[in-house]
């Protein structure tokens, strides 16, 4: 496989409304033209995502930023300092955003990804990139092409492999003042960018919503079953919290003191963002054990913080 022709021939397919599973920093990507009703239709007739739901727009430059959205200082700020990198910002769309791709809203998600493949595939292309995570909805985000092959691989037009994704969680969305529903700058989705980084990089508090729609949920982070695995998940803090006799598998934080073949680990050096690139992989393998799973929650900071929403949403809900 030769990357420079793969991302070419990957051009073409999306240039002629094809669907392209592309590896971008945060999952892997199901990437239609962001302006094209049709083929953004077929993002959600292969993901079997409601049409409710809208999409994140990828752009590879601030140029093609501003032609399908409108800036203001505060969403300046964020993009001067985030991007390229793992930030989504709800931003007032422009007419060339076709409704399906923002579900009616008059807003549009934006991110402008890292990965050199994604940032080079959107390049390529000319036009802006809608990208969900290449899972079937609801299901476990994408962290490697081999996850996209396995549920997807009959559904998509090609899967560029671009190895395992550094981050491992979905991006971070932010709402800024300007379009906030509330007033102020709101967090909907936590992710690898923390609210007191977005803090300090632009003097103002970013919290979360405190009115949730769940009929239209302003971020996918907000649906109470998501990111979940076929296997029942049980959340833990404390060792003690696992009943007495539990045959499933455990996941903790880090390598615990003794190892048995029924525990499994999330980092080596309680490092946040060791857990969140390998959590979705690691529930994906254990998932096909179909045995029950308890896993530790981490440390409530930085992208630990994301994996935390993750496992919550991801549990067992009776
Ligand atoms: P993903 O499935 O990871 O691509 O996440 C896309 C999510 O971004 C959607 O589920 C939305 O809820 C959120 N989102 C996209 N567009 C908007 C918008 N205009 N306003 C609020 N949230 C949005
Ligand atoms: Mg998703």
């Amino acid at each position: 496989m030769n990357i420079d022709s793969d991302i070419a021939a990957a051009a073409e397919i999306l240039k002629k409304g094809g669907i392209v599973a592309m590896p971008t920093e945060t999952v892997y990507g199901l990437a239609a033209d962001a302006c094209s009703e049709t083929a953004v239709r077929k993002i959600f007739e292969a993901k079997g995502r409601p049409f409710i739901d809208p999409l994140i727009v990828h752009v590879s430059d601030m140029e093609m930023a501003r032609s399908i959205a409108v800036f203001d200082e505060v969403s300046e700020a964020l993009a001067k300092k985030f991007w390229p990198g793992p930030l989504t910002i709800i931003l007032r769309k422009k007419p060339s955003v076709p409704d399906i791709t923002t579900a009616g809203m008059d807003t549009v998600a934006v991110r402008m990804p890292s990965h050199p493949i994604a940032a080079r595939l959107i390049s390529k292309c000319g036009f802006a990139l809608a990208a969900p995570s290449a899972n079937p909805f609801g299901y476990i985000s994408p962290t490697c092409a081999g996850h996209v092959k396995d549920q997807l691989g009959g559904k998509v037009d090609m899967i560029l492999d671009g190895g395992e994704c550094s981050r491992g969680v979905e991006s971070t969305i932010v709402m800024p003042p300007a379009v906030s529903t509330e007033g102020g700058a709101l967090i909907l989705r936590h992710g690898p960018i923390c609210a007191e980084e977005l803090s300090a990089a632009v003097g103002i508090d970013f919290t979360p919503p405190k009115k949730a729609n769940p009929a239209h949920p302003a971020a996918p982070g907000m649906m109470k079953s998501h990111y979940a695995p076929k296997s029942r998940l049980f959340l833990f803090r404390g060792l003690s919290e696992i009943p007495e006799g539990f045959r499933g598998r455990v996941v903790h934080f880090v390598r615990p003191k003794n190892v048995t073949p029924r525990d499994y680990w999330l980092t080596e050096n309680s490092d946040v963002n060791e857990a969140a690139r390998r959590l979705f992989a690691l529930l994906r393998s254990l998932d096909k054990t179909s045995e029950d799973i308890y896993c530790q929650i981490c440390p409530d900071c930085g992208a630990g913080r994301a994996v935390n929403d993750r496992l919550q949403r991801a549990s067992f809900k009776a």
